[in-house]
Order: structure tokens, then C-alpha cells, then sequence
């Protein structure tokens, strides 16, 4: 098979997630030559096309904790009038100059317009439509790696690689050391379900019918009564609803394909579940249904650092952090929502440099949800915020390494920088 080189760039980015926009924004306004190669048809990854255009990990207890790209971003929409500060009952907009001190609600498609204006205008080569399918590793280094795109396979040569793709995929095609999350200890994949028409929605009121409801009629689907999720979407009388696959790994197309046919019947039967037995949804309505079950984590790499519960638990110190987090965790297991190792207390904690650094792979950093973690504590840096800060401080690594391995990156040099572009904030 003829294989075309694309082209050569500075920088390669895999995923167009939050954590790969960021980075390829901050590396592209740093003046690196920069390609994003996304797999979809459109950039925001979970958050677009698993339909969950609401993003958390901005604040602690009132205050903003993460600023910089994933600032920025919540300013864009805020332009065209398409994010709201969410609190737990209602939507709160326009947000003008104010801190962020919640979660912010967007749309799908605000996301997909304003990332991509953003990447345009920071001239990001972006590529999508294209998968990674192979890296070719040699002296510790990734020299190129094969897309397979409309057209063809491709081959793209680069100096340094961000492994953006949620599911550490660039470094397990480059045969480097990767940590697959056993199903146990993995999280639940969760399908979304959009209902318009709801009336008088409030949360708490239709939690307590779908206990009611639930304990008269059985759950929607046998096993889930637990997992059913309500969040507020952007829009006034629509309501987000999950369902979820309390079993099985997301770790191959055969697995994913199964249970995303699954959670579709699911989602169709639970939207006439709602509008029979849930006062406020009789005139509900199907909107829409995310376009891929969402995996909140399958596979991370192995790092330098790796994120653990006992380091968490004992709230033992990061010596070079990155970005503060909310450190809550153990919920949205497979087997109980709640896990045995749940952590409720209230806490914020950095994410340290290490973990975005892989062991042994000179020139790759790792970024988003992907980065090196037990699977017990993926939650404590996996909200979307904390994936942008990530992403741009892992564009700002291979910025400042292009001629040197990224293990030996000194974080006395990114430390300024972090600080002065708001990824580390307090
Ligand atoms: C059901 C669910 C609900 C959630 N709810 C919230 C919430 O309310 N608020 C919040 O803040 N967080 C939430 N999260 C978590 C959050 O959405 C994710 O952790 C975060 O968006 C991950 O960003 P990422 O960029 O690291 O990875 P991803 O979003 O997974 O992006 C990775 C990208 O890489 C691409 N890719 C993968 N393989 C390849 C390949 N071979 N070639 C090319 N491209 C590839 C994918 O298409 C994808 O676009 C939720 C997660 C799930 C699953």
C-alpha cells in the first residue's frame, strides 16, 4: 500500500477533546506548526458528541480555580449568548466579566462553532474525519505516525506528539506502557438521552417521583435505578438523562458497539418510561441522543507520576503542580454508583507535571483524561476545565522541548508560565 506523507508539522495532536483544543491552541499561539487530527467530524470529544455540553472543574467552593484557554472558551460562548453559569435548579446568563464559580451549561453545537473559530484563528492545522492507526516508535521516539483519512492513509511526520485521545491510543500503537482500567474498577458508560417539553422541571421534585415511580412501577431498565442522572441543559423545559451500562470495558469496537445498541433501545424505552410515570413529562419529547456513549476512562498511560488513592487519601504533597482540581471521586462505578472508596470530603488538589509525562517515550506528553492514574481517583482531574488546563500545559511543554525529551523538561521553567496564563491559579 502507497502511503502519502500529509506533511511535516512541529506538533501532532490526537483528539480534538477538550484537552487536545487546548493544547493545540496554546502550542499554535506559541508559534509551533500545528496539526489536530480528530477522529469525528467535529471538535469537543465527550462533551459534543456524548452530549455533555456542561462543563465543571471551574471552581471550589465559590471560587475560580482554573482560568487561562478553558476561561477564554466560556468568554466565546458568552458572546453568542450560549453559556449560563448552572446552579442546581436553574441556569443563570449572560456571564459577562464575572468569575466562574460553577459549572457552566453550553449547547453541542456552540461548542463545536466556537472551538472550531478558535482553532482557525490561532491557525491550527486541523484535520478531521482522521484516525490515528499507528505509530512508528524507534530510539525512545515516535518519528511518524499513519492516519487513516478519506482519502487514504496517510503519514505524518512530526517533532513532538500530544497524546490527547482519552484513551492513551497514540502511545498503545507506539507499543509504549499503558494501564487498561479492569471493568471493576472502571466507570460506567453513560448514553444520553435529550427531552424537550418538560414542564415545571425542578430536580429535586423529579428525583423523588423517580424513587416513587421506581418503587411502584420498577425502573426504567432492570438494575439502573441508581445510575438515572438529571442535569438542566441550556435550553428552559429540557431535561439530560442517562443511561447507563453497569457492566462491560469500552477498550474494543466490538465491546462499544454493543453496548452503545444497548443503551440506544434503552434510552428509546426510558423516554416513554418518563412521559407514562413522571408528572411534568407527559408532552416530553425526544430532542436528541448523543452520537457515542460516553467512556469516562478505559485506558490511561504510565507515567513518570502516577495519580494514586493512597497519595490522595493521605493528602500527601504534589511537588509540581499543574492545575488545581476537585478532588471528589469514587462515584459512577460499575458495579454501585457510589464506590467503596468514594472520597465526599470536600478538597481540592493539583494534578501534578509527572502524570502527563510517560515513562519512557521522549517526545510525547500526555493530556485530558488519558493522563497516569489508578482508575479508583480518573475523577479527581477528569471534569472538563481541569482537561483544558491539562491540554495547554501540555502545549506549553512541547513548546518549550523541542529539541529535548520531555522527561527532561525542568518545571522551574513552566512554572512562570503556568501561573501567568491562569492554568495554574492559586
Ligand atoms: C457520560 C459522561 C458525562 C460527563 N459529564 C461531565 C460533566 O457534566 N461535566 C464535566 O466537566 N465533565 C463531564 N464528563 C467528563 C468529561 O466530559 C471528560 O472527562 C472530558 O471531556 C475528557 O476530555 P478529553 O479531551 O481528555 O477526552 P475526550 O473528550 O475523550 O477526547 C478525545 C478525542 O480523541 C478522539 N480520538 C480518539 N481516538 C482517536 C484516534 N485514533 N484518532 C483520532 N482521534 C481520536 C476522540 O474522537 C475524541 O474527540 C463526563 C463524561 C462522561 C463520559
Amino acid at each position: 500500500m502507497k502511503i502519502r506523507t500529509y506533511g511535516n508539522f512541529n506538533l501532532a495532536v490526537i483528539g480534538g477533546g477538550m484537552a487536545g483544543f487546548a493544547a493545540s491552541l496554546e502550542a499554535s499561539r506559541r508559534g509551533a506548526h500545528v496539526i489536530l487530527i480528530e477522529h469525528n467530524a467535529f471538535p469537543g470529544g465527550v462533551a459534543t458528541a456524548s452530549l455533555c455540553p456542561n462543563i465543571m472543574g471551574y471552581s471550589f467552593n465559590g471560587r475560580q480555580i482554573v482560568s487561562g484557554i478553558a476561561d477564554e472558551l466560556v468568554r466565546e460562548l458568552d458572546k453568542i449568548g450560549c453559556a449560563a453559569i448552572k446552579h442546581k435548579e436553574a441556569n443563570e446568563f449572560p456571564i459577562g466579566n464575572a468569575a466562574i464559580t460553577s459549572s457552566v451549561v453550553t449547547t453541542k453545537s456552540a461548542l463545536q462553532y466556537v472551538m472550531n473559530n478558535m482553532l482557525d484563528k490561532a491557525k491550527v492545522h486541523t484535520l478531521y474525519y482522521t484516525s490515528l492507526v499507528n505509530a512508528r516508535e524507534n530510539d525512545n521516539k515516535i518519528k511518524y505516525i499513519c492516519c487513516n483519512c478519506r482519502e487514504g492513509v496517510i503519514r505524518i511526520n512530526a517533532s513532538y506528539f500530544i497524546d490527547a485521545s482519552g484513551d492513551a491510543i497514540l502511545l498503545h500503537r507506539a507499543g509504549a506502557e499503558t494501564r487498561e482500567y479492569a471493568c471493576e474498577k472502571s466507570m460506567a458508560k453513560t448514553l444520553l438521552l435529550h427531552l424537550g417539553g418538560v414542564r415545571n422541571f425542578c430536580r429535586t421534585t423529579v428525583k423523588e417521583s423517580y424513587v416513587r415511580a421506581c418503587e411502584k412501577n420498577g425502573p426504567p431498565v432492570p438494575g439502573q435505578d441508581n445510575f438515572m442522572g438529571f442535569s438542566i441543559p441550556f435550553h428552559e423545559n429540557e431535561v439530560h438523562l442517562n443511561f447507563t451500562m453497569t457492566a462491560g470495558e469500552a477498550l474494543t469496537s466490538s465491546a462499544c458497539t454493543i453496548m452503545d445498541k444497548e443503551l440506544r433501545r434503552q434510552a428509546f424505552h426510558g423516554a416513554e418510561w418518563f412521559k407514562k410515570y413522571i408528572p411534568g413529562f407527559e408532552k416530553s419529547y425526544i430532542v436528541d441522543i448523543a452520537d457515542s456513549i460516553g467512556v469516562r476512562c478505559a485506558r490511561g498511560i504510565v507515567g513518570r507520576e502516577t495519580i494514586t488513592l493512597k497519595d490522595i487519601t493521605a493528602e500527601n504533597p504534589v511537588k509540581e503542580p499543574l492545575v488545581f482540581s476537585n478532588c471528589y471521586y469514587g462515584d459512577h462505578y460499575v458495579k454501585n454508583f457510589h464506590a467503596p472508596w468514594r472520597n465526599n470530603k470536600s478538597m481540592i488538589r493539583p494534578v501534578p507535571f509527572g502524570a502527563l509525562v510517560p515513562v519512557r517515550l521522549e517526545n510525547v506528553i500526555a493530556a485530558g483524561r488519558c493522563i497516569s492514574s489508578e482508575p479508583e481517583v480518573v475523577t479527581s482531574f477528569r471534569l472538563m476545565a481541569t482537561c483544558m488546563a491539562t491540554g495547554q500545559a501540555a502545549g506549553m511543554a512541547a513548546c518549550f522541548a523541542p529539541a529535548k525529551a520531555v522527561q527532561n523538561i525542568r518545571y522551574s521553567e513552566l512554572e512562570p508560565e503556568l501561573k501567568r496564563t491562569g492554568v495554574l491559579l492559586l
